[in-house]
């Protein structure tokens, strides 16, 4: 058994007369004394006040990272567009290919070109999304390793 400490007096304290609370280790002496009730809600108080200025610091990041400028203005509006008309683009595939579908017994040929015509054009559309999607989500991780790097460059 190690040395316990009476956080209050500071004397060695065998485990046996040992009091716990919070975290705390009294000698039969201090415990429930008024000092020790004292160091008790003390430590009580302290996981709050931690948890307390870790979210005020996570606010600070988050205002700061939301401040940051993106270096890369261009590229995320066309990230943005691309991903928009990619949608667009998909819903018109959508509707050739049901065009197509409908029109497979008035005329097989044109119906089946619509169909084959109407999936390809979703292809390009979903790869248009997707494309834009990526160079949105580039942008962003770039910014925010810039903004963390500098964040945390200006805390040290
Ligand atoms: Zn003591």
């Amino acid at each position: 058994m190690g040395k316990l400490i009476c956080d209050s007096c500071g004397n060695e304290v065998s485990s046996f007369s040992a009091r716990y609370g919070y975290d705390t280790i009294f000698c039969k002496n201090c415990y429930g004394t008024e000092k020790a009730k004292e160091i008790i809600k003390k430590r009580r108080e302290e996981p709050e006040k931690e948890a307390l200025k870790k979210m005020e610091i996570e606010k600070e990041l988050e205002q700061l990272n939301g401040d940051f400028p993106y270096h890369f203005k261009a590229l995320l509006s066309y990230g943005k567009i691309s991903s928009a008309i990619g949608w667009i683009i998909v819903i018109i595939g959508v509707i050739v290919f049901f065009v197509g579908f409908a029109n497979l017994e008035f005329d097989g040929a044109l119906g089946i070109s619509a169909i084959l015509g109407g999936i390809f054009i979703s292809i390009l559309g979903i790869g248009m999304v997707i494309g834009g999607q990526l160079v949105s989500c580039f942008v962003s991780i770039e910014k925010n390793t810039r903004s963390t790097y500098e964040i945390l460059k200006s805390k040290s």
